[in-house]
């Protein structure tokens, strides 16, 4: 019998049509890697693919009305489990995780763990994980989620089917933003600003552009002002994020992190291109990019948009958020 999947996600075409067969043919994997940048919606597409696995409905899937699709939406189905999403990854948490979810009587038909955050993962819980992929349970899958797969052993690696997931493509950002209640040209910006992130256009979009000018404004303050003022500034701004992450937990704040650095990384092009006289992306704010053109001069822009690349890098291998700005600001011109 063909099913009608319903799933409200723009893009990622080929990884849906895979998952929705996978589904329609009862043929999961004992581990899935869902990989890519954060803000492309894995997270969401895993919850559908999870409620689908399970909705008894014959026909859509998740029809969101049969027993399951109700109890996966209050959250009280036993046979899925979670960890990762508020907890660390200490080899703690995982091992309690693994021992819950083989003691767990099935409900149903099958038992997924999901593992949020697996970039985060070191080695000792990446062992007790292994251990466990290594010896796979019938009917039990492991649906784990990273936004890197860099630091992740190979051993992982290896003994997954690897979902990997990209950025969308321009048409489907603006099917997306149809949704949306925004000018063209604020479109326009959130497309050039989030490079084809959902997740980091709806930060960008906030309350009507809000947390975008914030953090333009941020990052206008932080390039007129000089060194001494950018790590004020920067002590200011982690003392906010540690009010508003409590567990000051390093996942999060690098994904915020690494946005900041984007937008960063676009306002210092465009002060680039400013100076060339060539067209600039981030149109909302042009006088005040042309008025910093005057300020720099091309050699140190280019200078700092490497140096920028090089944070950037980093940002994959764990190292504190704070030391990196810090490392950037005083390798800037
Ligand atoms: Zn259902």
């Amino acid at each position: 019998m063909s099913q009608e999947y319903q799933w409200p996600i723009y893009g990622h075409k080929n990884q849906l049509k895979f998952l929705q067969e996978t589904v329609s043919q009862h043929k999961l994997a004992n581990t899935y890697l869902f990989y890519g940048p954060a803000g492309l919606g894995k997270k969401t597409i895993v919850d559908y693919f999870i409620k689908s696995i399970f909705c008894l409905d014959n026909k859509i899937k998740p029809c969101g009305q049969c027993d399951n699709c109700r109890m996966i939406s209050k959250g009280i189905f036993l046979d899925i489990h979670k960890v990762g999403d508020r907890e660390d990854l200490g080899v703690d948490n995982i091992r309690e995780f693994l021992h819950k979810i083989s003691m767990s009587n099935f409900r149903s038909t099958h038992k997924i763990a999901v593992i949020y955050g697996t970039e985060t993962i070191n080695l000792f819980s990446a062992n007790a994980l292994l251990k466990t992929l290594e010896e796979p349970t019938i009917n039990t899958t492991i649906i784990l989620i990273a936004d890197t797969i860099v630091n992740l052993p190979a051993t992982i690696i290896s003994r997954a089917q690897l979902i990997k997931f990209q950025p969308l493509k321009r048409g489907d950002m603006l099917a997306w933003l149809k949704n949306y209640d925004f000018s063209d040209q604020e479109k326009e910006t959130i497309i050039n600003l989030s490079f084809g992130r959902p997740g980091v256009a709806l930060r960008l979009m906030g309350d009507k552009m809000e947390n975008f000018k914030k953090s333009s404004n941020f990052i206008l303050k932080m390039l007129s002002g000089g060194t001494f003022y950018y790590m004020q500034t920067l002590d200011k701004w982690f003392e906010v994020l540690k009010k508003e992450y409590p567990g000051y937990k390093l996942s999060e704040l690098g994904n915020l992190t690494k946005e900041y650095l984007d937008l960063f990384e676009v306002f210092l092009r465009d002060i680039l291109w400013a100076k060339l006289e060539r067209p600039i992306i981030n149109q909302m704010y042009d006088k005040e990019i042309n008025s910093l053109a005057t300020k720099f001069n091309k050699q140190s822009l280019i200078d700092n948009l490497l140096s920028l690349n090089k944070t950037k890098e980093k940002l994959n291998y764990n190292i504190s958020p704070q030391l990196l700005w810090e490392n950037l600001f005083l390798n800037m011109e």
